[in-house]
């Protein structure tokens, strides 16, 4: 299987006195997302989906909301644990499709920085990430902001291919120095990696 996909959620309630952080900008906006770190609704959602579609678990298995490394830490530390997961499983972003679902502020003016922003942070470029936003819509929950992300992941072009292949190449150069070593300790054979020229030669 070379392509995967996976989904993110997150929520976080609006609190006074926070900086708002959003998609890793600070929003001009009399509220913040309260959380243990600094509550960016997007970039966890994002973390989850890219953690998810490596099976590789969520934002919480790597950082207990209790642990207090983690209190205010910018969300793009949890972003980038995520990324060296994903590649580790050796797989890269295809695209990522983002809601966010708050009553304000309005996010459609600065979707285009936030998308930059966060291509950015992932490495790749603001055409493989889309960030929309709606309004909670009859849920009652002004008070609230989440996000749903999915990815979709790729498997990196040959990457298992050229290991094997580096696998062959070493193991055939070990095999090579052993024949040479025993040609050369039983008959006197010179190793073909002396040097070619004979340095007498060169005056
Ligand atoms: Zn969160």
């Amino acid at each position: 299987m070379n392509t995967r996909i996976g989904f993110g959620w997150d929520s976080h309630a609006f609190a006074p006195g926070v900086p708002l952080r959003i998609g890793g900008m600070t929003l001009d906006h009399p509220q913040g997302l309260a959380g243990h770190s600094d509550g960016d609704v997007l970039l966890h959602a994002i973390t989850d989906a890219l953690l998810g579609a490596v099976a590789a678990g969520d934002i919480g298995s790597f950082f207990p909301p209790g642990d207090p490394r983690w209190k205010d830490a910018d969300s793009a530390i949890f972003l980038q644990l995520a990324l060296e997961e994903l590649h580790h499983a050796g797989y890269h972003i295809a695209n990522v499709d983002t809601t966010l679902i708050l009553a304000a502020p309005k996010i459609g003016p600065v979707a285009g920085e936030m998308r930059a922003r966060v291509a950015d942070l992932l490495g790749i470029e603001i055409e493989q990430v889309s960030i929309k936003a709606k309004t909670p819509e009859g849920l009652k929950l002004d008070g609230v902001a989440q996000c749903h992300a999915v990815a979709i992941v790729e498997r990196a072009p040959d990457s298992d291919e050229l290991k094997s292949m580096s696998a062959v190449i070493e193991s055939q150069r070990q095999l090579e120095d052993v024949v040479e070593d025993l040609l050369s300790s039983v008959h006197g054979v010179p190793k073909k990696r002396d040097p070619v020229y004979d340095t007498e030669d060169i005056t």
